[in-house]
């Protein structure tokens, strides 16, 4: 089997969205869309900017007011900054396939460090069991596996979350402007932009967005009040998001919580600009693969085999 392509029957294995089959446009789905479309567009054109087009006062004073609302609700004091890109930086991520145990540690510690809700539970982080027979098959893969231990005997693990693509389909279908790729290839959605139309859910080819259909719950006391205004800030309810690469640790030069937390060193991230760096050794000289390279979303998240 040639496992430099994913085949496309992994769509199957996504949480949100199905696999694509040929259908009608009702007359209420015409509907949303059409109103989402106008919603962009006074959004746009009558409405206040996005954050990246606020003047530096309005920012700041929006800054603050977020402070004031998030510390209040938690109780606790909480920061939200607005870190931007460092020059000469591309973040990318790897992941060895050869060591992951499919013990899901990267999964809860990417829940407390970027503030997923608990009730109802958003995971950024989905790992999937694949049989050793079968090889890379996502048609056969299984997120919702649960045996008394892991790794489980026959099974490999493969975990999955936004691949941060250079060419992203999801930005791209936005009708408001409200998700993009940062200058250090973050991709961002700005939660007061969002409209919660699920474009770019349906455009994601990893199912990698996921939507905010209740409140997002976060018990007191257990919030990380360290926040991004692009990433972990607690969100409203009607949004999507995503895993930003833990933007507000890795632009303070610091790894995201799913590398750290992982106990077999399975997770690897750095500068693809730095020829130095783990990243380009890893790119350069393992065997390494993208998921659905077909598609041409470009990846910068890479797996790969280190043995
Ligand atoms: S994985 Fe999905 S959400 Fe992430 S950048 Fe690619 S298309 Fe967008
Ligand atoms: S923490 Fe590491 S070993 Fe455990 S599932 Fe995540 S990547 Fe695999």
């Amino acid at each position: 089997m040639d496992r430099r392509v994913i085949p496309a029957a992994a769509v199957a294995a996504r949480e949100d969205v199905g696999p694509a089959k040929p259908s009608r446009v009702s007359r209420r789905e015409f509907g949303s869309c059409v109103a989402a479309a106008a919603a962009g567009w006074l959004m746009t054109a009558c409405g206040p900017r996005r954050l990246h087009e606020l003047s530096k006062d309005r920012l700041r004073a929006r800054l603050r007011d977020l402070e004031r609302e998030y510390s209040e609700r938690y109780a606790a004091p909480v920061t939200v900054t607005d870190t931007p890109a460092m020059p000469n930086v591309l973040f990318a991520y790897a992941l060895d396939i050869s060591r992951c145990v499919g013990c899901r540690r990267c999964v809860y510690a990417c829940v407390d460090e970027n503030n997923q809700s608990r009730d109802p539970q958003v995971h950024w982080i989905r790992v999937l069991q694949m049989d050793k027979d079968r090889g890379v098959d996502f048609t056969h893969a299984d997120p919702y596996y649960a045996p008394r231990e892991v790794p489980e005997e026959g099974h490999f693990y493969v975990p999955v979350a936004c691949q941060q693509c250079r060419n992203a389909p999801c930005t791209k279908v936005c009708p408001t402007g409200a998700t993009w790729t940062e200058p250090d290839g973050i991709v961002v959605i700005d939660y007061d932009w969002c409209i919660g139309c699920r474009y770019c859910m349906a455009a994601c080819p990893y199912g990698a967005r996921h939507f905010n259909w209740s409140e997002p719950s976060i018990p007191r006391g257990q919030l990380n009040a360290k926040t991004h205004v692009l990433g972990n800030r607690p969100r409203p309810k009607g949004v999507v998001e995503k895993c930003t690469f833990c933007i507000q640790r890795t632009r303070d030069g610091r790894y995201p919580a799913c590398v750290e937390a992982c106990p077999v060193g399975a997770r690897k991230f750095g500068n693809l600009l730095d020829p130095d760096s783990e990243i380009r050794y890893i790119i350069e000289h393992k065997r390494v693969l993208v998921l659905k390279e077909d598609i041409n979303t470009v990846p910068k998240f890479f797996y790969f085999y280190a043995t």
